[in-house]
């Protein structure tokens, strides 16, 4: 594609081909992503479709590091060699009639040949690009600047051999070869804006050490499988995702989470494949290979969200539409003006004719969005910041409120037990014994605390029977204690007061201080009578009350929304500084109180982990996904954070109001030099090559603009 209207005109031939639910194009990643239905289309069907229109297309399989630079790399080779050839041949053409001015028949006839193997060899493309475009009805940037050289051409042609007056084969040339110069530097830049991609998968490893029966050896990363066991040693790259068997190290992760402090790791913990071990060895049994690696799915999610569009795109592609053939008739009325109103001689008429022509090429406005959204994207996906698509990012940056969920988000989400508290008969290892029976059963980190509360103090687990978790709530089941059965409840305040257990002032007390000190406490009862409590308290992140510290900045208001009680809530709140905290929401309910803060129009943005409350990130304007996020969160989350660090939430709007800011400048700059280029040209002040060249110049200063926001701080 040479242009932003190529990529409109595939785009809508593909949406009208039946069975298509919706195709897009991208001019920046030369990418279409088409939805359609297998039973009435199918991918040949599409790519005929866009052969039909005049271009090449295949599918984009998964590339290697390596097929994706090679191929980019000849792409760029081939513009540079065409820019040489062109410029060999229009040297001695401009030499001969911008300085010696010599206007012998022997020059002419030079002139003649060098320009026309410029205008019909180098310049095919332009021919090709307006005949498939006449073929659709259209116009676009082939179109001007086929017509505007072949004006120069077939007159100074005309004037050599048939009638008198002036030639101006350099104004074709020299059009051409600028055209030309400009195609090859944008290739370049625009290689540039791309690079978070080939970094990304230039971080992979080659290959690994594995133990295979019971030998050390190495392999290819291709012939890994999960299960393996893999041996890093100091300064390895560890090659793909596992979790560590034996030994212990410190990891430098940054190249995926953008976190510059190593990470220590022992048995047990995960490892990600593509970071760096450090100091120690260990072995690591692999638990992701391929494609289902952290790494691969992140570049997974930087393409797809790099061909997508922005909905600001919107008007920039309205505006090309139109743009093309009102080009055209302005350049006819110049032409009609200057030779039949004023009566400037046919040259000049023609040649303000062609300046208009192509200054008027919306190219740059074409790139404004794409490129910006890819350096952008890439940007974060550097920073551990994935956004999905231009969608997102253009909400991000609208965003007014932010809603924290508290477990797991602000929170640590490693609760630990912190007091015991017997009632009645029972001991207080009894408490816990029966706790951690029932919650045995159960994935709530809360659960886990007072399992491995349990685990350290060596307590066995009983059998239960008839488990059952109540959301939000708690949980219950039978357990048997000496051939005797007992019914257990185990939970907050409602889970007692829907079944009747009595609560004593002097237990309501305990409880409510425990509270306000930010703790969670929990009520057991055994038989339906109060046996005792259970307080545990879960560490707020260090990095959170930076983070609402910097949205506030940023005038974003700030929530926080929980399961947990008030009391627990309005500690926690305060202890991360968040301006309101919505307590004792239900899971299910969650999501209802994204849309109470929705109404008026303000955008919202989710902040959550996955466990109970995806409903509420689909719900949110912006969903933002974090860390070790479950696969739920991270498929309905607009945004994902790699790391664990509300920071990120801080960075994400950022980058995207930056990011923002700079389609803004870019479309604003496209379109200023085209509207003052067009009466600059029309008046002709502006010669026509000279108008090739500030075209081409415009769409590679937009696309350096956009990678300015590289150098931006986060
Ligand atoms: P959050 O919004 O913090 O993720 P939940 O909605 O999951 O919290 O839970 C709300 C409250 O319900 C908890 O604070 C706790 O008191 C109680 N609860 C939920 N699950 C359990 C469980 N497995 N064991 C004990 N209490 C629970
Ligand atoms: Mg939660």
């Amino acid at each position: 594609m040479h242009c932003a209207s190529c990529a409109l005109m595939i785009e809508s031939k593909l949406n009208k081909l039946p069975g298509v639910k919706s195709a897009q194009v991208n001019s920046a990643t030369e990418k279409a992503t088409v939805e359609y239905d297998c039973d009435s289309c199918d991918s040949e069907k599409i790519i005929k479709t866009v052969k039909g229109a005049g271009y090449g297309a295949q599918i984009a399989d998964e590339e290697t590091v390596d097929e994706h630079q090679s191929q980019h790399e000849q792409a760029i080779k081939k513009e540079r060699n065409q820019f040489i050839f062109s410029l060999v041949l229009t040297i001695p053409v401009a030499i001969l009639s911008m300085i010696l001015r010599d206007e012998s028949y022997q020059s002419k006839l030079i002139q003649t040949i060098l320009a026309g193997i410029v205008q019909f060899y180098i310049g095919s493309r332009f021919y090709v690009g307006m005949y498939y475009a006449g073929k659709n009805k259209t116009a676009n940037m082939d179109t001007l600047i086929a017509i505007g050289t072949s004006a120069a051409y077939f007159y100074s042609l005309a004037t050599t051999f048939l009638i008198e007056g002036q030639v101006f084969y350099e104004t074709a040339a020299l059009l051409i070869t600028f055209v030309v110069l400009g195609k090859w530097l944008e290739a370049r830049v625009k290689g540039k804006a791309s690079e978070a991609i080939k970094k990304l998968l230039g971080l992979q490893a080659k290959s690994a050490r594995i133990i295979r029966a019971g030998k050390e050896m190495e392999v290819l990363i291709k012939e890994v499988v999960v299960g393996d066991i893999v041996v890093v040693r100091p300064g390895e790259k560890i090659p793909v995702d596992g979790e560590v068997v034996d030994g212990y190290s410190s990891v430098d992760e940054s190249m995926v989470t953008g976190e510059s402090i190593p990470v220590e790791k022992k048995v047990g913990d995960k490892v990600v494949g593509a970071t760096i071990n450090k100091t120690g060895s260990f072995k690591f049994k692999a638990t992701k290979v391929g494609k289902d690696t952290l790494l691969a799915q992140i570049v997974k999610f930087v393409e797809n969200a790099q061909g997508t569009k922005a909905p600001i795109q919107k008007y920039a592609d309205t505006i090309s539409g139109y743009f093309v053939p009102a080009v055209v008739a302005l350049a006819l009325i110049t032409f009609v003006v200057w030779y039949f109103l004023v009566g400037a001689s046919f040259v000049a008429a023609l040649l303000a004719f062609t300046a208009v022509l192509v200054i008027a090429c919306p190219c740059a406005l074409g790139l404004a969005t794409p490129t910006a959204i890819i350096v952008g994207t890439g940007k974060g996906a550097e920073n551990g910041v994935l956004i999905k698509g231009g969608e997102a990012l253009e909400i991000a940056g609208k965003i007014k409120t932010v809603v924290f969920d508290k477990t797991g988000t602000l929170t640590k989400g490693e609760p630990v037990v912190t007091d015991i508290i017997k009632h009645g008969t029972r001991n207080m290892e009894q408490v816990l014994e029966i706790a951690a029976a029932i919650e045995a059963k159960s994935e709530h980190p809360l659960a886990e605390a007072i399992v491995k509360k349990a685990k350290e103090e060596k307590i066995e687990l009983l059998e239960v029977k008839d488990f059952e978790a109540v959301p939000g709530h708690g949980v219950k089941g039978n357990i048997k204690i000496l051939d005797i059965g007992y019914w257990i409840l185990f939970g907050n305040r409602k889970l007692m007061q829907d079944s009747k257990v009595d609560i004593r002032l002097e237990d309501q007390k305990i409880g409510e201080e425990l509270e306000s000190g930010g703790k969670t406490v929990m009520f057991l009862a055994v038989n339906n009578e109060l046996a005792g409590m259970i307080a545990v308290a879960d560490t707020v992140k260090e990095t959170s009350a930076e983070a609402i510290i910097e949205l506030k900045k940023m005038g974003i208001k700030t929530l926080m929304i929980t399961g947990d009680n008030k009391r627990t809530g309005q500690a926690i709140g305060k202890q991360v500084g968040i301006d309101e905290v919505l307590a004792e929401v239900l899971p299910e309910n969650k999501a209802d109180e994204i849309k109470k803060l929705q109404t008026g129009g303000l955008k919202v943005a989710m902040v959550g982990d996955g466990i109970n409350d995806a409903p509420a990130l689909a719900q949110a304007d912006l969903g933002i996904a974090m860390g070790s996020g479950t696969d739920v969160a991270i498929e309905t989350g607009g945004i994902v954070l790699v790391k664990n660090d509300a920071r990120d939430v801080v960075r994400a709007i950022k980058l995207s109001r930056q990011t923002m800011s700079k389609i803004k400048q870019n479309m604003f700059w496209a379109l200023f030099y085209n509207s003052v280029g067009i009466p600059i040209a029309a008046f002709g002040l502006l010669r026509a090559e000279l108008a090739g060249l500030a075209m081409a110049l415009s769409s590679v200063s937009v696309v350096l603009n956009s990678l300015l926001l590289k150098r931006r701080k986060l």
